[in-house]
């Protein structure tokens, strides 16, 4: 089977960054990306087009970002997204923590980060392949 050279064009938004500075995802984390992309292809289909801030990180850009070593990020196993307003990414947070058939198998994490009282985006976590943990539900609130 033919491998291909370089990330396919339809992965490439999942590496956006709005920091100078290196994230080429290596290769062995596009299949988590192309899980992580299918999961946010279903979930446009039912609320619309989604922006993704970001999503795969380099070791620089989560270091910049203020993001955890551990982070999913670092494997192309998440995505901070956001709906067209952030009341409608409030609304499909509260949607999907109260679907238990969506989550488990498809996200571990699903994560609301609000500043004040308006959501930010929304961190979305895939599962390692193969595995369908108790996904973390939460919501992170900042101070304005
Ligand atoms: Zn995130």
């Amino acid at each position: 089977m033919l491998e291909a050279k370089e990330l396919p064009p339809e992965l490439s938004y999942l590496t956006v960054t709005d920091q100078p500075l290196p994230n080429d995802p290596p290769r062995s984390v596009w299949s988590n990306l192309r899980r992580l992309h299918a999961v946010l292809s279903v979930f446009s289909r039912t609320v619309g087009p989604i922006h993704v801030s970001s999503g795969y990180r380099s070791a620089e850009v989560n270091e910049a970002v203020g993001g955890v070593p551990t982070s999913l990020h670092r494997k192309g196993r998440a995505a901070d997204i956001q709906l067209a307003t952030p009341e409608k990414t409030r609304e499909f947070f509260l949607a999907l923590a109260s679907d238990p058939s969506v989550l488990p198998g498809t996200i571990s994490e699903l994560i609301l980060y609000v500043y004040g009282d308006t959501p930010s985006h929304l961190h979305v976590g895939i599962p390692e392949q193969g595995l369908a943990p108790q996904p973390v539900i939460r919501t992170k609130r900042f101070t304005a």
